[in-house]
């Protein structure tokens, strides 16, 4: 079994990427601390190279391998982020990229891929699984598979963005990190044990497809079909073997929010904040939200994990 990344990886990921990543803002905001009697300090991956944090992963994991498996490429599936990560990195890096992309990706996230120089291919999300299908071209191309989260390395770069809020901020009384397939959320708990220990440590996930509040209660990995959430960020089907035992060490709740719940987010951070985030990216700020009552005079981190989203759709989620 693969040994779990430390802290440790998550220091030597930050000295990877230094010089390649954006070491990102963290904006605060009185309007938003006077609403909910809390100092909240937001670290924006929304502002990261791609859009979104999963360059940190990515990067770090094609850095990390050696002269030959660089030469004969990587190859990735993603419904978004991770392909435009992993194709990014590998085009800094000169490593040729294969990505495997749903049919119903958005438009833009494609395009960006493209635009990196990777080569896509696409399956049907609801009938194909994407696993088998990058497993596939991985053993006849002889290519280096990259998962989007169950990987070390990947953890350890995502880690980086928590690693980052809590170095320029200090320690908090908790953070909210978004959930999906949890490298981002194991990332950030390495990071804030050894930064924060004190600080209580949220995961949180689309209502629509809570397997990371029932596999972090039950104690198993629950798999679930593919939920239906605007969240498309964190549609996953399941949480890893790798990230599961470190958010079930180390997290203290996973909470779900509902689609209304981001849209209602979203608007704050257009409004007032004055930043566009993805539906996805709106997940930790929405619990947080939800939380004030049970937060007055603590100071809050929440992780923004990205912004890209198609103008037309983000212009019609603020209008619904
Ligand atoms: C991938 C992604 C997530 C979920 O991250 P995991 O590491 O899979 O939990 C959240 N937000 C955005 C914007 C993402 O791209």
């Amino acid at each position: 079994m693969t040994p779990l990344p430390t802290v440790d990886d998550v220091r030597a990921a930050a000295e990877r990427l230094r010089g390649h990543a954006h070491r990102t803002p963290v904006l605060t905001s009185r309007r938003v601390d006077e609403a909910l009697l809390t100092s909240v300090f937001f670290k924006c991956e929304n502002f990261q190279r791609m859009g979104a944090f999963k360059f940190r992963g990515a990067f770090n994991a094609l850095s990390r391998l050696d002269d030959g498996a660089r030469r004969r490429g990587v190859v990735a599936y993603s419904s978004g982020n991770h392909a435009q990560a992993i194709a990014l990195s590998a085009r800094i890096l000169g490593v040729p990229a294969t990505i495997v992309m749903p049919h119903d990706a958005p438009a833009s996230k494609v395009a960006a891929t493209l635009g990196y120089g990777a080569e896509v291919v696409r399956y049907d999300r609801v009938t194909e699984d994407r696993e088998a299908i990058g497993a596939g071209i991985a053993a006849e191309r002889g290519l280096t598979l990259v998962p989007p989260y169950d990987h070390p390395d990947v953890i350890a770069g995502q880690g980086t963005a928590a690693l980052e809020l809590f170095t320029d901020v200090g320690e908090l009384d908790a953070l909210f990190v978004c959930l999906g397939g949890g490298g981002l959320l194991a990332g950030s708990a390495l990071a804030a044990r050894a930064l924060s220990p004190g600080c209580r440590l949220y995961g949180v996930e689309p209502e629509a497809g809570d397997d990371g509040r029932r596999s972090f209660r039950s104690g198993a990995i629950v798999h679930i079909p593919t939920p239906d959430t605007i969240a498309d960020g964190a549609q996953t089907q399941h949480l890893g073997e790798l990230t599961f035992p470190i958010i079930r060490r180390d997290v203290t709740d996973v909470l779900t929010v509902s689609d209304a719940e981001l849209v209602d987010a979203m608007r704050v951070f257009a409004s007032t904040l004055k930043i566009v985030v993805e539906p996805t990216g709106c997940l930790a700020f929405a619990a947080a939200r939800r939380l004030a009552p049970t937060l007055r005079g603590q100071r809050i981190g929440v992780i923004v994990s990205g912004g890209n989203v198609d103008l037309d759709r983000y212009a019609a989620l603020l209008t619904s």
